[in-house]
């Protein structure tokens, strides 16, 4: 099975949660052997080495904290992934790739009394194509007699080999000094950040669909502040309101109660507006008129909310309106402009009556736990498994493309990684990730499937 040997599942929950946390993230690669775990440990200052020596044990686990000058990061160690299940070229390289993935920057370690070996050469060129910041370590380098391999290490064209020796501390310091410089700062803290608050709503729509009359209901205030002060500090562009019991914040609701009617560019700075409050939300709730065609622009605006991978809720506003007939070309339009966001959880309102109101929260909830939710790597690959097997990849080119193992690499949106042997084409692409909403819900949330091939 591909678990065994190292703990797929631990790794890609780690690495999940790495990519997510407030501090940015250092990721540790290189062959087996060259010494990335005794690194690690010397990094994050742990004084007796748990090096393993059997091979296929599984660390405890694979993220550290570690701070260095005062700077805080988190470190990936990827020394617990063997060859047995890929073999040693694959696993080195799909190592790398994970560590891509979910890292800020990478330290790629060589072992410079052995020198660079074409396993090393093909992770250079994967580094090199992520276009993540390298600190190159050439380890094991004791004592000054060893500086000379190091150098002939410029050849892997990563810049400059710190000479370092894990074991025993020589240069260490300068390779974290690099190490921070390739870091970007530890993002500062917004409102209502992941550790908690209030869940962060966009209310999103085109012009008079009802965003200020839903906002409006929903706060339970039955005007609209005008403010005509430009830059008054006062002005609340976030508003708490309590919506089923809970406290939510609703993003750029200055925006959206301003009303401005601007001529010139109106488009152009409405979808600015969207944007920043999709880059700021959890959750878009976008609005529609259900009493009107759907046009054009509500499209683009569901776009946007994907594109920004977004947990999307849709509000089919005005429904008092609904008519039969409406109605039923309400259904057509759905089916055949909206397929890209079929998952999304559906509420059919009228902000004028408050018809539905209580089932805006719901929605919202189903929404945000599809976008958090965390398959277990076992279980997907025990879905991947099954699933290719009875539905195999088409054979081209006398080649069967086969998929060798996926791990989920983040969530909000969820995000997974599979390797393949070979090139997916974009149907079996598509095919698998139907299955994987069936299988696993995903509702409200857009999902990304990137898929490595190991040659
Ligand atoms: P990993 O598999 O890449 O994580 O490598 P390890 O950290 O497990 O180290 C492999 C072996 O190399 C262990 O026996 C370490 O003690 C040894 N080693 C690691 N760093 C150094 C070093 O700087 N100098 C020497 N001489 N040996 C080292
Ligand atoms: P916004 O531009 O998206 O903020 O839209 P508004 O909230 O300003 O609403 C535009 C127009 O649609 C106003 O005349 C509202 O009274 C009307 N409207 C909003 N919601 C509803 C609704 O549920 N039913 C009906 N019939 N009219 C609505």
């Amino acid at each position: 099975a591909a678990e065994e040997g190292f703990d797929l599942e631990e790794v890609a929950d780690d690495l999940a949660e790495a990519g997510h946390g407030p501090l940015p993230v250092l990721a540790v690669v290189g062959r087996p052997n060259v010494g990335k775990s005794t690194l690690v440990n010397r990094i994050i200052g742990r004084r007796e080495a748990v090096v393993e020596d059997r091979p296929g044990v599984t660390r405890d686990r694979v993220t550290y904290e570690a701070n260095w000058n005062g700077r805080r990061f988190k470190i990936v160690d990827t020394g617990g992934w063997e060859q047995d299940v890929l073999g040693i070229d694959a696993s080195v390289a799909a190592q790398a790739e994970f560590a891509i993935e979910a890292a800020d920057a990478v330290v790629f370690v060589v072992d410079a009394t052995v020198g660079a070996t074409d396993t090393d050469e093909a992770v250079v060129k994967l580094l090199r194509r992520a276009g993540k910041p390298v600190v190159l370590a050439a380890n094991k380098v004791d004592g000054p007699s060893g500086e000379a391999d190091a150098a002939t290490l410029w050849n892997l064209g990563l810049g400059e080999p710190f000479p370092i020796s894990s074991l025993h501390g020589r240069g260490t310091g300068d390779l974290l000094d690099a190490i921070l410089e390739a870091l970007p700062e530890a993002p500062a803290m917004t409102f209502g950040n992941a550790l908690g608050g209030p869940r962060r709503i966009a209310l999103i729509g085109r012009p008079n669909v009802g965003k200020s009359s839903l906002l409006n209901k929903v706060a339970n205030e039955d005007r609209v502040v005008v403010n005509e002060v430009a830059g008054t500090t006062r002005d609340p562009v976030d508003e708490l309101i309590e919506l089923g019991g809970i406290t939510w914040k609703f993003i750029d609701t200055a925006g959206i109660r301003r009303r401005v009617h601007l001529t010139e560019g109106a488009d152009y700075y409405a979808s600015l507006r969207t944007a920043a409050a999709l880059e700021k939300a959890e959750v878009a709730v976008i609005l529609i008129d259900c009493s009107e065609t759907l046009a054009e622009q509500d499209t683009r605006i569901i776009t946007m909310a994907v594109e920004a991978g977004r947990a999307v809720v849709i509000a089919y506003n005005k429904w008092d309106l609904m008519d039969e007939e409406r109605r039923y070309y309400l259904e057509r339009e759905i089916e055949r402009d909206l397929v890209q966001v079929q998952w999304a959880p559906r509420v059919n309102v009228s902000a004028r009556t408050g018809r539905h109101m209580e089932k805006l929260v719901p929605a919202i909830e189903a929404a945000l736990a599809g976008w958090e939710t965390r398959v277990p790597t076992g279980r997907l690959n025990a879905f991947l498994g099954e699933l290719v097997a009875a539905h195999p990849h088409p054979i081209r080119g006398g080649k069967q493309p086969r998929i060798l193992f996926g791990t989920q690499a983040g969530t909000k949106p969820p995000r997974f990684v599979l390797f393949a042997s070979g090139f997916l084409e974009a149907g079996y692409r598509r095919f698998i990730e139907r299955r994987l909403r069936e299988e696993f819900g995903f509702e409200g949330t857009p999902i990304q499937v990137s898929v490595r091939v190991r040659e």
